[in-house]
């Protein structure tokens, strides 16, 4: 239920204008948003490396209109790349990317053309992109998208959301040698009709998922933070045999970094999502949607005079 208001209000522009400009909402953002800019997401990227975890960066912003804001984001991202490399940052960061930020909502040929910029500039800086996953409606695109990229840059990650009925299959296209391959739940609201609606289901389905992925030959990037499904992927990991730099964890900033570091203390490879810029509301709906337990920060913000 609070789960389906969060995600309503993620797509509601009087919503956004309401909880972007209440000054204090600032205060939950730090806690899921490493800053406005390159140099905070530099700073956060720092941070995590020198404590042994990996990186995945996202520029903030989706659903572009604009062909300019389209190209102002596949400039932010080589400016982000070129940073990353001077700053010996790569290969230890990557950065991921929404598709829909570079107009694939608008003309899928330029959303193409800007990853194919940004996957070119990511070899040149010695690391790689993963492509985010959407609501269902892109699905199609981004992975047509996914397997042009991936014929100049074959390290182009792809991202598959368990919560969609389509996704097994898919787990099963896209399991082949060399093949980055991240599985989370999914973070939209979805139809019956195309995804899961349950928990319970959701998570059945997360391990169906989890089993192809690991039973294949590409490399399986298992993002939750899910204790159960934690265990049954290292329990996977021993089951087929697959050494820890055959597979890598991922979470979300601001999200059990206590785990984190278990996790990269046991010799895994934890790689963390780290969003940045100032077009926070729709993912910070997004985690709202996911915890009720982060609702209290967002009322505590709301109602602070500070
Ligand atoms: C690295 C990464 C990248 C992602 N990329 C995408 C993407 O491209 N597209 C997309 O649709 N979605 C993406 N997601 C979001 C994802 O789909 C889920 O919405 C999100 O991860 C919440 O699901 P969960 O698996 O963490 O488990 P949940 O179902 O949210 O939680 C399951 C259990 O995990 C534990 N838990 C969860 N959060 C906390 C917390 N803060 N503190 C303590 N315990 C907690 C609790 O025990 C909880 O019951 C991504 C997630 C990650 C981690």
């Amino acid at each position: 239920m609070l789960r389906s208001v969060f995600l309503a209000a993620a797509g509601s522009s009087r919503m956004e204008r309401l909880i972007s400009s209440a000054p204090v909402s600032k205060g939950i953002v730090r806690r899921f948003v490493a800053g406005d800019g390159i140099d905070d997401a530099l700073r956060a990227s720092r941070e995590l490396a020198d404590d042994g975890l990996a990186i995945s960066l996202d520029y903030l912003g989706e659903d572009t209109l604009t062909a300019e804001q389209a190209t102002a984001t596949r400039d932010q991202y080589l400016t982000l790349l070129a940073r990353l490399k001077d700053a010996g940052l790569t290969p230890a960061a990557e950065v991921s990317v929404k598709l829909s930020a570079l107009g694939q909502k608008v003309d899928d040929r330029m959303a193409y053309g800007y990853a194919q910029e940004i996957c070119a500039a990511a070899a040149a800086a010695g690391t790689t992109v993963t492509l985010d996953a959407e609501d269902h409606t892109t699905t199609d695109s981004t992975l047509e998208i996914l397997a042009e990229l991936r014929k100049d840059h074959p390290a182009t990650g792809a991202v598959l959301q368990a919560y969609l009925r389509r996704t097994e299959g898919d787990c099963r296209e896209l399991a082949t040698a060399g093949s980055r391959v991240r599985l989370c739940k999914g973070a939209y609201a979805e139809p019956e009709s195309v995804a899961y609606q349950s928990a319970l289901d959701v998570d059945k389905a997360y391990v169906r998922c989890l089993n192809i992925l690991m039973s294949g030959a590409g490399y399986p990037m298992i993002a939750t933070h899910d204790p159960r499904l934690i265990a049954i992927a290292e329990d996977r990991a021993r089951w087929f045999d697959r050494s820890a730099d055959e597979f890598e964890f991922q979470m979300l900033y601001g999200t059990r970094p206590e785990e984190q570091a278990r996790l990269a203390a046991a010799g895994h490879t934890v790689r963390v999502y780290v969003p940045y810029g100032d077009q926070w509301y729709g993912y910070l709906m997004r985690r709202l949607a996911e915890r009720p337990a982060n609702v209290a920060f967002l009322g505590r913000a709301l109602t602070s005079k500070k």
